[in-house]
């Protein structure tokens, strides 16, 4: 009967894990053990050498990165938190503050939002001045630069301090006051900032930014400058595993509606030109930034915030891809 039964379960069911990896089975302190030497067992698997990715070195700063640091925190829908290596050291989260940006600009605008912004994949590199004119001034997504520029008119059209605006509204769905930008970062890519300039000028052309452009690009270069652990960013983007729910006040972010949708991008947008990869590999909606950072969420789940600074060709965290795919293939568990 056993043996039928097993046999049921793992072809009608899919295979019980708790018996492929009994670390998993029911009690949360041997789960919460477990995890964590997952996370260790994976890392010291990578095989990944220095020579094989490079820091980003387009931002001065970010140049100035010791490239041995590795983090990783998970943090589940019941508050569970699991972590690994440099966890707790604060880095520059760049692009994966887009999806935060987008999420308030969605929230305000609605649908009239993909008047100014689609949601196709690009297929180009993230600053590509390319296909925007093709597409006359109106960007492929919000997750590329030109398409988080828009968002950020749209945020400078909205508030009286958009800064202040919206660092209060990253505090409030994390829960941590002391989250910031870097002065330091921003300042450092305003200062190279050239193709972010081409553009946002390209796009006021087609009349698809409103305001003025020193104005719009301060508050972009002030959003990719925020700087959080690994813990805080697995927080910070709990709500979307929660179909737009704050877990931790239970205040509704954004409808259920929305948060597909958000993840939905994330899905197709969030890797520059590797989210096929991405998705391929790992099979979770996710978002990375040059700083070396990825953010990934199982729905209904959890978050996972994974960081080590060396890219690979793409812009990718080499590590963190690789990391995150050996996760999701030990645990079995991916939004497919
Ligand atoms: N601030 C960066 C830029 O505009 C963001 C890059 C990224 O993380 O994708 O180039």
């Amino acid at each position: 009967m056993a043996v039928f039964f097993s046999f049921f379960q793992t072809i009608f069911v899919g295979p019980d894990y708790r018996n492929i990896y009994p670390e998993f089975a029911s009690s949360q302190h041997r789960t919460a053990m477990n995890y964590n030497k997952l996370f260790s067992k994976i890392y010291n698997g990578l095989e990944i050498s220095e020579d094989q990715g490079k820091v980003a070195s387009y931002i001065p700063e970010l140049q100035n990165v010791n490239t041995t640091k590795f983090g990783v925190h998970l943090t589940t829908l019941k508050d569970h938190h699991y972590s690994f290596g440099d966890s707790d050291e604060k880095f520059s989260v760049q692009s994966i503050a887009k999806v935060l940006a987008l999420v308030l600009a969605y929230k305000l605008e609605d649908e009239k939002l993909w008047e100014r912004v689609g949601v196709e994949p690009s297929g180009t590199p993230f600053n590509s001045l390319v296909q925007l004119e093709y597409d006359r001034g109106i960007p492929r997504n919000p997750l590329i630069n030109a398409g988080a520029l828009v968002i950020s008119d749209i945020l400078v059209s909205h508030f009286e301090e958009p800064k202040k605006q919206f660092i209060e509204f990253v505090r409030k769905i994390s829960g941590i006051q002391e989250i910031d930008y870097s002065s330091r970062i921003a300042d450092s890519e305003k200062s190279v900032g050239f193709t972010n300039a081409a553009l946002i000028n390209l796009m006021k052309s087609f009349g698809n930014i409103r305001n003025d452009i020193d104005d719009v690009l301060d508050f972009y270069f002030n959003l990719c400058s925020i700087e959080m652990t690994c813990k805080e960013l697995s927080r910070t983007f709990l709500f979307l595993a929660d179909y737009g729910v704050c877990p931790y006040t239970k205040e509704r972010i954004i409808s259920t509606s929305k948060s597909k949708r958000i993840n939905a991008i994330m899905q197709l947008c969030g890797f520059y030109d590797e989210a096929g990869e991405f998705s391929f590999k790992v099979g979770l909606p996710g978002k990375s930034g040059v700083g070396g950072g990825i953010i990934a969420i199982h729905p209904n789940k959890y978050s996972i915030a994974v960081w080590s600074p060396l890219l690979n060709k793409k812009g990718n965290s080499i590590r963190g891809m690789k990391f995150l795919e050996l996760f999701t293939t030990e645990t079995q568990a991916s939004i497919f």
